[in-house]
């Protein structure tokens, strides 16, 4: 196969030739055991560099730096707007270095440039939106009924040391969602990226120090989350753990941060349904449900891979979806006609194969996708976008999440049953509806048992939007003002102005 790929940034090039340390109370340190991980491109399977493997003690060190930084730093004496102007000059400079960045990322990650460069441009979104909110943390004055001549009032503090603990699928955008809400509202952190992917975090490090920010108040140790992102969930002294990743490592994080009865939110796996009505515009649909679970090789929590068909429909869609996803390039993504970059690992490409299989077994027919058969490909972890039909919401491959360019067709007849269907899951976090009938697209909407809902759209994001999932898809949300509410306390202040 011929490719044309774009060259790798200068100052990323200069990136990774230097091996790197790890962020700890400003200083950029080697891990205390001395010991190092390799990162690999997945388009490749070659090793990119090196980074610190940090521990127990790694992250003993880093969280002492944070509480240091909380409680006796210039941190907490800082005026609301000082804070802003930091998160602004922070989103100032990753725009400013923002190919980079996307660079560093489609290396680390694999994903195209067009998804790794829209994901550094809502990165930037996201610092500036929250930079606002610092000026604008208010509490309230509480009209009570008690006797005599008292004042109430609410204030909204930070809660502490945060644990950031994060994926491989959005390696920036993720650190991100764990430093600009939190740091806003005037917490500290302590972040452990996914030791798949560290390059793009470790990058941003460099980037809180140019913009000035007190040491200790970001650190970041990177390093596997049984050892290091263990030690951060079970720290007595962290206040709060913001995790994304799977359902089952959130469920571990909920016991092992029950100690010190720390605060936890939780953004999890998901299982979305995508529910298209006959009465759709046809192309749109078709776009949607192919964009919807195929966007970022499927490696997505909202992926939507419950498709659930009308059937007078369903033949046609499927086997248009088949046809339309054929045309999807796979390849480096570098290259800039790729659209479905590899998965991330070995492991990760098994698993999503392993999956296709067990779906011939329980009876799935294969539309198109599998494995790539072109020598070309052979290094890189790739698996092509897969369309499954004859499946119905029972099978493993309906329950389980994928978490790759997998999506399973299910025919429907009726609006309620298929609403019963979609919420026929232990997760709850995306699910999107075509039609073109207003009064199904809101009835659908309002009956999912999910954090969010496309109509007539999928994928869309913003920082003002609250994100998360019901049931065993999350805890809280990230984004919006449900964001600050999840990184501060309420104190309420009584007076007696007798
Ligand atoms: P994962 O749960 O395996 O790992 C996530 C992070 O947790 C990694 O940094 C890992 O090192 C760390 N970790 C692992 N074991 C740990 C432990 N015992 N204690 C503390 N930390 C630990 O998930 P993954 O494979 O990296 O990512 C894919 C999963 O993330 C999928 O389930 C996906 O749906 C989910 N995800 C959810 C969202 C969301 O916003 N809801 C976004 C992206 C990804």
């Amino acid at each position: 196969m011929q490719t044309t790929l774009t060259s790798l940034n200068a100052n990323a090039a200069k990136f990774i030739a230097t091996p790197r340390k790890m962020l700890i109370n400003g200083q950029w340190v080697e891990a205390a055991s001395g010991k190092r991980i390799e990162t690999k491109n997945p388009a490749t399977g070659e090793v990119i560099t090196t980074v610190p493997e940090g521990g127990v003690e790694d992250i003993n060190r880093a969280v002492a730096a944070a509480r240091k930084a909380f409680e006796e730093g210039p941190w907490p004496k800082m005026k609301p707007n000082e804070r802003g102007n930091l998160l602004l000059k922070f989103a100032d400079l990753l725009e400013a270095n923002a190919e980079e960045f996307s660079h560093l990322e489609t290396l680390d990650n694999g994903a195209p440039l067009s998804i790794t460069e829209s994901f550094v441009s809502l990165s930037v979104d996201n610092l500036r939106y929250f930079a606002g909110w610092t000026t604008k943390i208010t509490g309230e004055t509480i009209p009570v009924s008690v006797p005599g001549n008292i004042f109430n009032y609410t204030r909204r503090e930070p809660i502490g040391v945060i644990g950031g603990i994060t994926p491989w699928n959005g390696p920036l955008y993720m650190a991100i969602l764990k430093l600009s809400a939190p740091l806003a509202t005037g917490n500290t952190v302590v972040l452990n990226p996914a030791s798949l992917t560290p390059l793009t975090v470790l990058r941003l490090g460099e980037l809180v120090q140019e913009a000035g920010f007190p040491d200790g108040v970001v650190n970041i140790v990177p390093g596997s989350g049984s050892i290091a992102g263990a030690a951060l969930t079970e720290h007595p002294n962290v206040d709060k753990i913001s995790f994304t990743g799977s359902t089952e490592v959130g469920k571990q994080i909920i016991r092992s941060s029950a100690d010190n009865v720390k605060k936890v939110s939780l953004e999890l796996g998901g299982k979305s349904a995508h529910i298209i009505f006959a009465d759709a515009d046809y192309e749109t649909a078709l776009q949607n449900a192919a964009n919807a679970v195929f966007f970022n090789s499927g490696q997505a929590c909202i992926a939507g891979s419950r498709l659930f068909v009308e059937n007078k429909i369903y033949d046609k869609f499927m086997s248009d979806l088949a046809e339309y996803t054929k045309n999807f390039k796979l390849g480096n993504g570098f290259d800039q006609s790729t659209i479905l970059g590899p998965l991330i690992s070995e492991k990760q490409k098994n698993s999503v194969l392993g999956y296709v299989d067990i779906g011939l077994q329980e009876g799935a027919e294969l539309l198109v996708g599998g494995n790539p058969t072109e020598a070309e490909l052979a290094n890189g972890y790739y698996v092509k976008p897969t369309v499954l039909a004859n499946v119905s919401n029972d099978m493993t491959i309906a329950r389980e999440e994928i978490f790759g360019p997998v999506v399973t067709g299910m025919p429907f007849n009726d609006i309620d049953k298929v609403i019963r269907l979609a919420n026929q899951t232990e997760y709850g976090l995306g699910g999107g509806v075509c039609t073109t009938d207003i009064r199904k697209a809101h009835k659908v909407a309002n009956a999912m048992r999910t954090g969010n809902v496309w109509i007539n759209t999928y994928n869309l994001l913003d920082p003002a939007s609250p994100y998360g999932g019901y049931k065993q898809s999350g805890l809280g949300r990230e984004n919006g003002s449900a964001a600050i509410d999840m990184f501060t306390e309420t104190k309420s202040i009584w007076v007696n102005l007798d």
